[in-house]
C-alpha cells in the first residue's frame, strides 16, 4: 500500500523506537535485559561473550559512577529493557507522578500495561521486539477488536485474543 493509503486507514501512527544493536546494550547495562529472544539463553549472548561496556573505553578501568550516575543507568536500564525512547518513557514518566501512588510503583504498572508487553508475558513472543511487532501486525483482539497498537493499555477484564485467522501462524 501506498503511505496514502495507510493515512487513510489511520495505520500511519507508528512510533520510534531503538533499532539499534542490542546487546551492546545489556552490556552497557552491566546486566542481561533479554533482547534477542531466544539467542540470550545460549553461549551466542553478546553479555556472557563480553561482560564489559561496549566501545574504545570499555575495558578501562571502571570509575565508582556518581548518584546521578548511578540513577541514570536504572533509568536507562527499565527504559531499554521495554524497547522505549526517551520521548515515549519520559510521557510514561510524568503520567505516573501525575498519578495517586508511589510513581515508581505507577509507572512500571503503566510498562506493564502496554499491549505488546502483555503479549510477551502471556509466552506469544521470546522478547518485547518480537511482541511488539505481532501486535503491530494485528494478530491480537482486545474485547472482540483487533487492536495493533502496542503502547495500548490493558485494563483489568480486558479479554486478549489471538484473530482467527492469525492462529495458523507457526509462532504463535
Ligand atoms: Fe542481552 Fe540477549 Fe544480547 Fe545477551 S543475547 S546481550 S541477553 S540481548
Amino acid at each position: 500500500t501506498t503511505a496514502a493509503a495507510r493515512r487513510n486507514e489511520g495505520e500511519s501512527r507508528t512510533m520510534a523506537r531503538y533499532i539499534g544493536p542490542v546487546c551492546r546494550l545489556c552490556r552497557r547495562e552491566d546486566a542481561k535485559l533479554f533482547l534477542k529472544g531466544d539467542r540470550c539463553y545460549t553461549d551466542k549472548c553478546g553479555y556472557e561473550r563480553r561482560q564489559y561496556p561496549p566501545g574504545q573505553h570499555g575495558q578501562a578501568r571502571r570509575r565508582r559512577p556518581s548518584d546521578y550516575g548511578q540513577q541514570l543507568r536504572e533509568k536507562q536500564k527499565v527504559k531499554r529493557m521495554y524497547g522505549l525512547i526517551e520521548k515515549q518513557f519520559r510521557g510514561y514518566y510524568y503520567k505516573a507522578a501525575r498519578m495517586k501512588g508511589v510513581t515508581g510503583e505507577n509507572l512500571l504498572q503503566l510498562l506493564e500495561r502496554r499491549l505488546d508487553n502483555t503479549a510477551l508475558r502471556s509466552g506469544f513472543a521470546s522478547s518485547h521486539a518480537e511482541a511488539r511487532q505481532l501486535v503491530r501486525h494485528g494478530h491480537f483482539l482486545v474485547n472482540g477488536k483487533k487492536v495493533n497498537i502496542p503502547s495500548y493499555q490493558v485494563r483489568p477484564g480486558d479479554v486478549i485474543e489471538v484473530r482467527e485467522k492469525s492462529r495458523k501462524v507457526q509462532k504463535i
